[in-house]
């Protein structure tokens, strides 16, 4: 008998397991809204150029492919944090960062560094709902894991009130993660009155903030405005640890370039805070990959690839902000649809969520082949010219 015949069949992933049976469907008319990745007006993964540009510049200079140092590409990490933190901030210069596998990679650096050092009660409150996989994430590593309210069905906006209130009510000196921009998944961001408002209320608990930024750049088209909360804590006094991404907003998904940064008091503090993310990386994978870090650092560091990379990713946010437009426009204009659309254009970011019930998930995949996870999560960046009037049509029937 084998030694495995006692694993249990684990369930699919949820959101990878639409891809699946999007893939088995043969209907041409078919549309896959469930992964979180960006794609052209044909329906087509998109390379920047600015990224083609880079990897001509790279190849050009002929590289070797030695190793980095366990924290990554030393020019990347700094490039990386002066495009979250700002160029002139002043944490920079005590700033403890490593690069890490994409955002992924920095929440289970940043999980395991509070699981290991936080001197306080290890609860972390996420808000609800949440990216699917900081749940597992922060749990594996040992913290215990608590929801603040966060999403309005009645009005499938912010419950800015319950937010408050239950990051008022966490036990003091309690972790608080909070998506930096273009929440997943509910596409609902505070603005920034309300983020000013949440940050008083993290600092008068005592709590700690934990960013999560996958999407700078996505939700508004530009990365200043996307980074305002970050930069708001930052500026309060906060003690901030940052996990980044460059997976949507450069189109590097497969490369898996991201950091890990913890705002330290000062030099000292930042050498040993640094010395502990080395012991803490060097078992799980010695050191990161090379090439999506030095694409990243070529683009931020080349004035004329930042620029062309600033204006691409306007370009792509701006597509997704047209598709919410139309969506709305048809069901509402075209199909006659008598309910309240208006969150289709006031969320922000890649996803929409529509609202749509799980029967209804379920209704719009068997009558119509549109294929998204039964959240109701509406993948905006799957949607274009060609098949958004096809969406509002069959997102009408099954809702009216
Ligand atoms: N955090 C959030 C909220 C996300 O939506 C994602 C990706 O979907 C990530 C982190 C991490 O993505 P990656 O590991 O590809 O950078």
């Amino acid at each position: 008998v084998s030694t495995w015949s006692s694993v249990p069949q684990g369930p699919p992933d949820a959101i990878l397991g639409v891809t699946e049976a999007f893939k088995r469907d043969a209907d041409p008319k078919k549309m896959n809204l469930g992964v979180g990745a960006y794609r052209d007006d044909n329906g087509k993964p998109y390379v920047l150029e600015a990224v083609k540009k880079a990897e001509a510049i790279l190849l050009e200079q002929n590289l070797d492919k030695e190793y980095a140092g366990i924290t990554g590409v030393p020019d990347f990490t700094k490039a990386a944090a002066k495009l979250a933190y700002g160029d002139e901030s002043p944490v920079l210069s005590n700033l403890a960062i490593t690069q890490s596998i994409s955002g992924t990679g920095a929440l289970n650096i940043g999980a395991n560094f509070f699981s290991t050092f936080y001197p306080h009660a290890k609860n972390i409150y996420v808000p609800n709902p949440t990216w699917g996989n900081h749940n597992a994430i922060f749990s594996r590593a040992g913290l215990k894991v608590e929801k603040y309210g966060y999403f309005d069905k009645s009005t499938n906006g912010l419950n800015i009130n319950a937010m408050l209130e239950d990051i008022k009510n966490a036990p003091k000196n309690s972790i608080v993660l909070l998506h930096a921009c273009a929440h997943n998944p509910t596409g609902v961001d505070p603005t920034q009155e309300q983020w000013n408002e949440i940050a008083q209320v993290v600092k008068d608990q005592g709590h700690f903030p934990f960013f999560d930024m996958a999407y700078q750049g996505f939700a508004s088209g530009d990365c200043t405005k996307d980074a305002y909360a970050l930069r708001k804590f930052v500026a309060d006094g906060h003690q901030v640890v940052l996990s980044q991404s460059f997976a949507k907003n450069m189109g590097l998904y497969g490369e898996r370039a991201g950091s890990f940064s913890i705002v330290c008091a000062d030099a000292d503090e930042k050498s040993r805070v640094e010395s502990q993310l080395k012991i803490l990386i060097r078992p799980m994978y010695s050191n990161p990959p090379i090439h999506g870090a030095r694409l990243v650092n070529t683009v931020l560091n080349t004035p004329e690839l930042k620029q062309l990379w600033l204006d691409e990713v306007k370009t792509m946010a701006e597509r997704i902000i047209s598709m919410r437009t139309k969506l709305r426009n048809h069901l509402e204009a075209d199909f006659g649809s008598k309910k309240n659309w208006e969150h289709v254009t006031n969320q922000i970011g890649m996803f929409c969520y529509s609202g749509m019930t799980p029967e209804q998930v379920d209704k719009i995949k068997d009558d119509w082949h549109v294929y998204l996870t039964r959240d109701g999560r509406i993948s905006m960046a799957g949607v274009s010219s060609g098949n958004v009037k096809y969406l509002a049509e069959a997102i009408h029937n099954v809702t009216k």
